[in-house]
């Protein structure tokens, strides 16, 4: 088979898997042809209008987007109408940029970018300057902690115009690369040759990316340079976007000049995303981590969101960790996994406060099982009944949670460490004598689950 051919193939396999098989054999069962395969692009025949609109309109990203996981090169699909071939042939530039593999994270897309309160404006921004690099903002600084998603709202950028203008020369940096270009650029051993190959690099940029300019602080040579490149292509109108960890006015030790180009353009900054954003991004890349996203229950989704609040690398972390550990020993996604997985992740003040919501419950289904109320398991009462319901109330404590003893026995009137040991000693072996209490302890293992 033609080997763009196999491409395509391969492509529609791995889409197939995510959509409807009916929409899907609509769609698709009949684009099967190449028609040719020139400047970068693959060109498939679609027998009908209706069908070419549906396929760019909901599929062409999520195919260019699985073709760039499948080739190294910078190959696009692109649809043309049986009744229109003649339209591609129009010419379509293939000049520098596209002999390049593209220096962008694949998968950091637009159309993979969750969106919410924290990072919509920044969103909007960047993707204002996509549509119209070169005119509206430059630069855009970009800022905002670790993990809240600069590098991949600037990657997008990037993926964007090269998506609709393939020959544009993207160039990617970040502070620190752009450091260690310079000096190797000034090192004596070749002279003048490093210096042309560092101009080429930076000043024949029609787009600029440089990621976390904070690292240029204090470096006052490479600012300087910085500077006149800054100067060169703000100078020719070519677009430059910037991130950093923090607004350009807190750039400690960074040259004045600079800190006010920074203040030019447009600045934006991204925020730490709330529980809803959380859950989305979570959604989003539990899509790459595994076939069939659907078998992770989403309070299993929500437990992860509570635990990472912060930013979305943690959280992203956290998931890949616990689907990890859950495939690779052949678990089951449960919410005891996301413990027992995230254990040492689990930053200490979250995870307490996630207990004590978890013991409240357990108490609450307890109380609710036995009929008696939390604060009688929280007196000192030895009635029976109440003596029973509270060991087991401990029991289950320990066993899906396992504080300390002494934690345990503060939950319940203050009791002390032996009282608790006692306690969990006694129903450990009544589950092995008693069926009654297998049976108790069985119902509320499922109701506290
Ligand atoms: P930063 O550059 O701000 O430190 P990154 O861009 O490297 O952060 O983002 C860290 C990770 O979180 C990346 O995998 C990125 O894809 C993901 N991420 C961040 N924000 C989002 C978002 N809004 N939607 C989807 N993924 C996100
Ligand atoms: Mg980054």
């Amino acid at each position: 088979m033609d080997p763009s051919l196999t491409l395509w193939k391969k492509t529609l396999d791995i889409l197939k898997e995510d959509m409807d098989e009916a929409d899907f054999a609509v769609l698709f069962s009949e684009v099967n042809e190449v028609y040719k395969v020139e400047s970068n692009y693959i060109y498939l025949i679609v027998p009908n209008a209706l069908t070419k609109f549906r396929i760019e309109k909901f599929y062409i990203n999520r195919l260019n987007e699985i073709l760039s996981t499948l080739t190294d090169s910078l190959v696009k699909f692109k649809f043309i109408l049986e009744d229109d071939l003649h339209e591609a042939d129009k010419p379509l530039i293939t000049k520098k940029n596209s002999l390049y593999k593209r220096p962008l994270k694949a998968e950091y897309t637009f159309s993979n970018f969750e969106t919410g309160e924290s990072n919509r404006f920044a969103f909007i921004s960047a993707m204002k300057v996509a549509e119209s690099p070169e005119s509206l903002y430059n630069p855009l600084y970009i800022f905002g902690d670790v993990g809240l998603g600069k590098t991949h709202l600037m990657m997008a950028i990037g993926h964007y115009i090269l998506d609709n203008k393939i020959d544009t020369n993207v160039v990617y940096t970040s502070a620190q690369e752009f450091t260690e270009d310079y000096f190797l650029a000034i090192s004596t051993k070749k002279g003048k040759e490093n210096i042309q190959e560092f101009y080429h690099k930076y000043r024949d940029a029609d787009v600029l990316l440089v990621d976390d300019i904070q690292f240029l602080e204090g470096k006052q040579s490479t600012q300087e340079e910085f500077f006149k490149v800054f100067e060169y292509l703000h100078g020719l109108n070519k677009q430059i976007v910037i991130t950093s960890d923090r607004s350009a006015n807190e750039l400690k030790n960074m040259m004045a000049r600079l800190k006010s180009r920074f203040n030019w353009g447009l600045s934006v900054d991204i925020k730490a995303p709330d529980k809803a954003l959380r859950v989305k991004i979570l959604k989003r890349k539990l899509s790459y981590l595994i076939e069939n996203p659907k078998e992770v229950p989403h309070e299993v989704l929500d437990l992860i969101a509570d635990i990472f609040t912060k930013n979305a690398r943690d959280l992203e972390g956290g998931l890949r960790r616990y689907v990890t550990y859950c495939v690779s020993l052949n678990l089951p996604f449960t919410l005891e996994n996301v413990y027992i997985a995230l254990d040492s992740l689990i930053p200490e003040k979250e995870e307490k406060h996630l207990n004590v919501k978890n013991y409240e419950n357990v108490k609450q289904e307890v109380s609710a099982y036995f009929k008696v109320s939390i604060a009688d398991l929280e007196s000192p009462s030895r009635k029976q009944q109440i003596t029973y319901a509270r060991q087991m109330a401990m029991f289950i404590i320990k066993e899906l949670y396992g504080p300390p003893l002494k934690a345990i026995g503060e939950l319940f009137g203050n009791r002390d460490h032996a009282t608790v040991s006692h306690s969990c000693d006694k129903i450990t072996n009544l589950l092995k004598t008693n069926p009654l209490v297998k049976g108790d302890y069985d119902l509320l293992m499922k109701k506290i689950k």
